[in-house]
């Protein structure tokens, strides 16, 4: 058995062989001091999420620690591809890069493992009482979380290209909004990236501009919303085209404009943010309805005036459309498809 120091010796070192590869990438939550490491694919393992890296990592780890009990009570688990996946195992040494194959086994999963009194892992719709993991697995796992932190994915998170802190970037909700803007650094957090840059990559951009950004910049006089709220979705009534919006603000000589989406389940609604400077293009214009002269309105109520009346119809009702394809009744705008899970 190791001491406690050689065993850390060796799980850093095999976090640094692997951050070498390519393979993964350990640094803080953005804003945060909690640890976390990006797991990578690897595409010569046909490994899509980056499953193999963690379950080689662990494996190894588990070997090393002389956790034999518990690799033994992994592959001791009867064959049901249904529902447990197997895996090619590959041990790692990390002085000399070298792979080794262990051939075709079960994947060894993290700290949280727990077996079932029989000493199989539990499956998924398995609520039989768990097997507690042995005891010596505790410190085991308590030192890797605190040399690579939580594992994650490279397909849900990445690195800022700013500061080098891990930002979530896929949805977990139907609300989620993204804290992290694209710029020509890549991904960068809403913390690392100025007011300016942001408006640039987000103007006329088919996308709402992130939260924190929209704040920063109203805050500090850059931009105004609209008070005025449109909704495209699923519920009836509710087919307003942005793109009638985007016309109009062109065929009027403006040139930049953001979105401040606000999804929902069912549906988005959606707000549109203007420069100042910009809506004095509308300064000549009319009451839509009343045909009164607003040219001496303030520029951000003569904007509201005129938008809020404009026509932005997208030609069809979504909800219409969803009930016709539903039935099974041809609809020009929905397109219905038969999966099976
Ligand atoms: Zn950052």
């Amino acid at each position: 058995m190791p001491t406690e120091s050689e065993l850390r010796k060796y799980i850093q070192d095999l976090a640094d062989f692997y951050d070498d590869q390519g393979d993964m990438t350990t640094s803080v939550f953005h804003g945060t001091t909690e640890k976390a490491t990006i797991v990578n694919s690897r595409s010569w393992l046909q490994d899509p999420i980056g499953w193999t890296t963690i379950e080689d990592f662990v494996t190894n780890v588990i070997f090393f620690a002389g956790l034999y009990h518990v690799y033994a009570r992994a592959v001791s688990r009867e064959a049901d591809e249904n529902k447990t996946r197997s895996c090619i195992l590959y041990r790692f040494d990390p002085d000399t890069g070298e792979p080794s194959t262990y051939g075709t086994t079960w994947g060894i999963p993290d700290g949280d493992l727990q077996l079932n009194r029989d000493g199989f892992f539990p499956d998924f719709d398995d609520h039989a009482s768990p097997y507690l993991v042995p005891e010596a697995v505790q410190p085991v796992a308590d030192m890797m979380n605190e040399i690579v932190g939580e594992l994650v994915f490279y397909d849900e998170y990445t690195a800022c290209g700013k500061c080098g802190q891990i930002i979530r970037t896929s949805p977990d909700c139907y609300e989620w909004q993204p804290d992290f803007v694209d710029t020509e650094d890549g991904i960068v957090h809403v913390d690392c990236v100025t007011v300016d840059d942001a408006l640039e990559a987000y103007s006329r951009k088919r996308a709402g501009l992130p939260p924190a950004i929209l704040s920063r910049a109203i805050s500090e006089g850059r931009v105004f919303e609209i008070d005025h709220t449109w909704e495209n979705g699923m519920h009836p009534g509710m087919n307003d085209d942005p793109e009638k919006i985007s016309d109009f603000l062109l065929h009027h000589g403006i040139t930049q404009w953001w979105w401040d989406v606000m999804p929902s389940q069912f549906y988005v609604e959606f707000k549109l943010v203007l420069t100042v400077d910009d809506t004095i293009a509308l300064s000549e214009l009319y009451h839509p309805e009343t045909g009164e002269d607003i040219s001496d309105r303030d520029a951000s109520e003569k904007v509201e005036i005129i938008l809020a009346s404009l026509d932005v119809y997208q030609g069809y009702d979504t909800a219409a459309e969803m009930s016709k394809a539903l039935k099974g009744i041809h609809s020009d705008h929905i397109t219905v498809t038969k999966r099976t899970l």
